[in-house]
């Protein structure tokens, strides 16, 4: 078959080269697994170093156990709002969070062995322990030495915590999903996807929360009125935004609970102090300069729309690069190289139109451009704007407030394409896929219009906007 004859290619060129394997993937998460498993597939002869467990940030402390403590949180919520659905709850619903932890930690170990099966399945090589490069071919796991035709950097990122007095009694996300105890009082600090994800969790699950940002309001970069509903809606859900403000000072007092000082003179008592303040690559020891690899701002390996560094033989992705950190997007940089480099399928990312969710209470949704970002490409009075904010009809009967439903499509006056959809409610990871979708075909408000509704659900009224 294909595959076969991809083999027998591959094995000819790279004996030739005269290396132990035709490419070394440094990192088995989003991105290095995917690239390895596709390239083995085509035949090349493949080995992954991975030094932490397999499936990297996504699986073990990203996307997968944060959406598990997502779908728990949200019961803080549910039992109250099924009285007004005629349940009758008992007593005040407590949390055995070690519990949690456990059936959580069950399930990430089953993902982790789903893994290795795949990648020995497609024949990749796993090599644990940290790898280092000594030379642009050369790498050394531990003891062992291995050479390869190519190597692709796959190693990701980690939490960004910046310097401040009592900076070691702070978390990260990292430490976040191992937590032994539910913190009653939890101080957040950030205001990005991490921060806004895990506010909600923690406030979900019954802690107090206080969310510290340093500038006026948090989520910069998206959708404005996306960002002012979010703090809105936290806002009537009880967390406590403090914007402008930073921590100067963290104190443990005696009985190990934290104090914390803003440089606005406030000073907050908590349990539980969270940085989520950015990540940066993951590229401590791993040999860059001996393998003369380029890295940029904040340590980001440079590339070229291939994924390729200043190293002929040296190739990048994901987090560790300098474009969009989200686990589809190393996935597809992943594939798109090994499709390039063994499958005889020159492609690379397309970045435009990536859908996104957020998964805040409600779950913001958003893709292609924001208001702002239109105005400014096709001027001031060249768009249109269709927006709605309403009480999903969950709630009608709860009463339940903070849960607003909130959509806007932005269109390209001149052409009638939809360039931006904005959108938070409880289904908007669901809905801004498929409206992805649409965008990604180039659909028009006049074909959004076409569309029959589906009634009733939330999104109907994407199609229904005037
Ligand atoms: P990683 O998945 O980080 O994998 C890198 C691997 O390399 C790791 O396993 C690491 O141990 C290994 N490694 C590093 N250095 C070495 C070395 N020298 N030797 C050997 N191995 C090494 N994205 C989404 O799309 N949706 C989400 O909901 C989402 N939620 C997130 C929530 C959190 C809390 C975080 C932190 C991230 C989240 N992300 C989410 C982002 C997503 O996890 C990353 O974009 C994605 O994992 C990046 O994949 P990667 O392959 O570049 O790196
Ligand atoms: P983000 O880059 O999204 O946010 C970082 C936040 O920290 C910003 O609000 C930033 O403020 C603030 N910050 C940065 N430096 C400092 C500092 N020195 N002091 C105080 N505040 C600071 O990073 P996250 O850590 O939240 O997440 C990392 C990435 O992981 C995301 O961007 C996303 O790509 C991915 N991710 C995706 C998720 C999803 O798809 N649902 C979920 C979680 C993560 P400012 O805006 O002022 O610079």
């Amino acid at each position: 078959g294909i595959a076969t004859d991809a083999a027998a290619t591959v094995a000819r060129d790279t004996l030739a080269h005269g290396f132990q394997y035709d490419l070394f993937v440094i990192g088995a998460g989003s991105g290095g697994v995917r690239a390895s498993r596709i390239a083995a597939n085509y035949g090349a002869r493949v080995v992954v170093a991975e030094s932490g467990p397999l499936g990297g940030t996504c699986v073990n402390v990203g996307c997968v156990p944060k959406k598990l403590f997502v779908y728990g949180s949200h019961y803080g919520h549910d039992f109250d709002d099924a009285k007004a659905y005629g349940w009758d709850v008992p007593g005040k619903p407590t949390v055995d969070w070690p519990r949690m932890i456990a059936t959580k930690n069950a399930e990430i170990e089953r993902l982790n062995g789903i893994y290795g099966r795949m990648l020995g399945k497609a024949g990749v090589q796993i090599v644990y322990g940290h790898a280092k490069l000594l030379d642009p071919h050369t790498v050394q796991v531990g003891e062992d030495t291995f050479t390869a035709d190519k190597i692709l950097v796959a190693t990701g990122g980690k939490p960004f915590v910046p310097e401040f007095e009592g900076r070691e009694h702070v978390i990260t996300s990292n430490e976040a999903f191992y937590l032994p105890n539910l913190p009653k009082r939890v101080c957040m600090v950030g205001g990005g996807y991490i921060a806004v994800e895990f506010a909600h969790i923690f406030s979900g699950y019954g802690s107090d929360v206080v969310l510290s940002y340093r500038k006026d309001l948090f989520m910069r970069g998206f959708d404005m009125d996306v960002r002012t509903h979010l703090a809105e809606q936290m806002e009537l859900q009880g967390i406590d935004l403090r914007f402008k403000t930073e921590i100067t000072k963290v104190v443990k007092n005696p009985d190990g609970s934290l104090q914390v000082t803003l440089n606005n003179g406030q000073v907050l008592e908590t349990d539980l102090v969270m940085y989520a303040t950015g990540r940066v690559p993951l590229v401590n020891d791993l040999g860059l300069e001996a393998a003369g690899v380029a890295t940029g701002k904040s340590d980001k390996i440079i590339v070229d729309d291939w994924s390729k560094t200043n190293v002929d033989n040296i190739y990048a992705i994901g987090d560790v690069t300098d474009r969009v950190c989200l686990t589809p997007v190393a996935i597809h940089e992943g594939n798109a190289l090994a499709d390039t480099l063994y499958g005889n399928k020159k492609r690379n990312t397309n970045y435009d139109n990536i859908p996104t969710a957020v998964f805040s209470t409600p779950t913001i949704g958003t893709c292609g451009l924001t208001e702002e970002q239109a105005r400014e490409k096709y001027g001031q009075t060249g768009i249109d704007v269709y927006k709605t904010k309403f009480n999903p009809m969950k709630h009608t009967m709860t009463k339940r407030t903070g849960e607003k439903v909130f959509m806007k499509l932005i269109v390209d006056r001149a052409t009638d394409v939809v360039v931006g959809c904005h959108m938070m409610d409880a289904a908007a990871g669901d809905m801004i896929q498929l409206v992805g979708v649409a965008m990604k075909a180039g659909a028009t408000k006049a074909d959004f219009d076409a569309t029959m509704p589906v009634h009733p659900v939330s999104a109907e009224e994407i199609v229904t906007l005037k």
